[in-house]
């Protein structure tokens, strides 16, 4: 939660907080199991209830709609709770609060807004975003859904969509649709509709539910879009559809970090917890030298999200257009939900196999964080926008040695400083894709490390902050060594019945 803000705020936040933790507690303690609710698909609807209780999607709301009034870090903070307790309400909070209601806040109309705010409060309403489709995904931009206006100004949006968290349950829908020209193909970039799928007309409708791997408490599908939503239910560009894309999505993923920081936080008390209890040889496991190894590495994702909480806590708010730079949500986004796996893929090696029961927290982890590297931006293909678009920006600024950019580059100068020879490298212009994706690798982490050191100034622990830099230096350099490696083998896809078993025979004598 951001230093800046005043004490008497940042108490009845953390007053509100406790209240919510109280909430899901509640719900882990007495009538339902939370490791068995996540067993489960979907959740009850009591469990619902209680979890929501204490109103944690208020914190989305603008005070002069009802919001409690707190921070713009409160949001961070409130995922942060829910990710500890259990990942996907923390998701739950996520799909409600950064793909609807704070895309609402800050480009529906006043007229819309009043309502729409007043059902998450007084009805506890829940909502999401529609923006993948079948043929779709990390090509959003060619997306197939379009609307047409009729006479009366009216909105008719057609097409299919899939992977919508809280399908067939949220009552309110983002919808994203094209216009289609005269020949009905959609162009341009997507526009936003607010579609009230209670209201006659606008019904979305499930064709088919998912079973999903993990995340069992959301409900994902397909969906047919034919519906037609009123004129002022359309979002108000500022200025192009792509640049309130680009807005909305690097506001969400600078919030990722709350959810990371509150999961790898659970990942690290299961790890010791378990490490201390569990004697092997003798030993307690935390004895052993690669089982420090592992712990360090969990404590260093801790401290890195806490600096990227802190980060976002100054630069995610509302009112700030976070269109134009896409450098530290994106790095943040990749780099914590690569941390959120990690951990989870560590803490299921500590735990052995009891950790790979069905119900066992730490399998749970690895399933319910994978898809963190795939939505809201695939990492393989985030790493590689942050390789080309630095490359691209050396090139403007006529410097091909990459220490030299990054000791120039506010977002990175000071973390650059600790490297010299490992950094100390002249990058081509024109490189494999491959190489743009281990670029964006190491460029991301030295962005977190900026972020540690920026942490540790505003006093956090200093022995965490070395440690974290430490291992975030180990990343970077690993990622630089597959960067510098020279060629690339291509797939020979062909590759047909080549096995070992012929190759036992005899070989023939000439
Ligand atoms: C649990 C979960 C929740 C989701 N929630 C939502 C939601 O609430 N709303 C919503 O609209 N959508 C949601 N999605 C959909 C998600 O945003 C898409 O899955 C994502 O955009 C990727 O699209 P895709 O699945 O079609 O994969 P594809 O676009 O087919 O990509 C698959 C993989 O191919 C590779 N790839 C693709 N393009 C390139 C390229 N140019 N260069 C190199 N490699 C490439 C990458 O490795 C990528 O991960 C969710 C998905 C999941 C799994």
């Amino acid at each position: 939660m951001s230093a800046d803000v005043n004490d008497g705020s940042v108490t009845a936040l953390e007053t509100f907080l406790a209240r919510f933790r109280d909430s899901v507690r509640s719900v882990t303690g007495s009538r339902i199991d939370l490791e068995q609710m996540s067993l489960r698909r979907g959740v009850p609807p009591f469990a619902l209830r209680e979890m929501l209780s204490t109103d944690p999607l208020s914190v989305f709301i603008p005070a002069e709609h009802g919001g409690p009034g707190f921070p713009a870090s409160a949001g961070l903070a409130a995922m942060e709770v829910a990710a500890y307790e259990h990942l996907p309400l923390s998701l739950l909070l996520a799909i409600n609060g950064l793909l609807f209601l704070q895309p609402v806040a800050r480009y529906a109309r006043p007229e819309v807004q009043g309502p729409i705010f007043q059902r998450f409060l007084r009805d506890r309403h829940l909502a999401g975003l529609m923006l993948t489709e079948p043929g779709h995904g990390s090509d959003v931009l060619n997306m197939q859904t379009g609307y047409t206006v009729n006479a009366d100004g009216s909105y008719h949006l057609t097409g299919t969509k899939h992977w919508a968290g809280l399908t067939g349950w949220a009552d309110l829908w983002l919808l994203t649709a094209r216009r289609r020209d005269a020949d009905g193909t959609p162009t341009g970039a997507p526009d936003f509709f607010i579609c009230d799928a209670n209201r006659p007309g606008q019904r979305v409708v499930v064709e088919e539910y998912f079973e999903n791997l993990g995340l069992y408490m959301i409900p994902y599908g397909r969906n047919r879009i034919d519906v037609v939503v009123p004129p002022e239910n359309r979002l108000e560009r500022e200025t192009s559809g792509m640049r309130m894309l680009l807005d909305m999505l690097h506001r969400s993923r600078l919030h990722f970090s709350g959810m990371a920081a509150g999961f790898v936080r659970r990942i690290l008390d299961e790890a010791l917890e378990h490490c201390r209890e569990r004697h092997v040889g003798g030993a307690s496991l935390l004895s052993y030298d690669q089982v420090k190894h592992r712990v360090a590495r969990l404590e260093a994702a801790v401290t890195a999200c806490n600096a990227m909480c802190l980060h976002a806590s100054r630069t995610a708010g509302v009112e700030h257009d976070l269109s134009r730079d896409g450098l530290l949500p994106n790095s943040i986004k990749t780099v914590c939900t690569d941390m959120m796996q990690e951990s989870a893929q560590s803490l299921l090696q500590l735990v052995g196999a009891k950790g790979y029961r069905l119900d066992h927290f730490a399998g749970r982890a690895v399933v319910d964080s994978r898809p963190y590297q795939i939505f809201e931006g695939s990492n393989d293909i985030l790493y590689e926008q942050i390789g080309e678009s630095t490359i691209s920006k050396m090139t403007r600024a006529g410097e091909r040695n990459l220490l030299r950019y990054l000791g120039t580059n506010p977002a990175t100068a000071r973390a650059a400083d600790r490297f010299h020879g490992v950094l100390d490298v002249d990058l081509a212009i024109d490189i494999a894709q491959r190489k743009a994706v281990a670029l964006g690798g190491v460029v991301s982490r030295v962005v977190v490390m900026e972020l540690t050191i920026a942490l540790g100034e505003r006093g956090f622990r200093g022995d965490l902050i070395d440690t974290c830099l430490h291992v975030l230096r180990e990343d970077v350099e690993q990622r630089m060594a597959i960067y510098r490696v020279a060629g690339h083998p291509l797939p020979a896809e062909d590759y047909g019945t080549s096995g070992w078993l012929s190759l036992t025979r005899p070989a023939r004598k000439a």
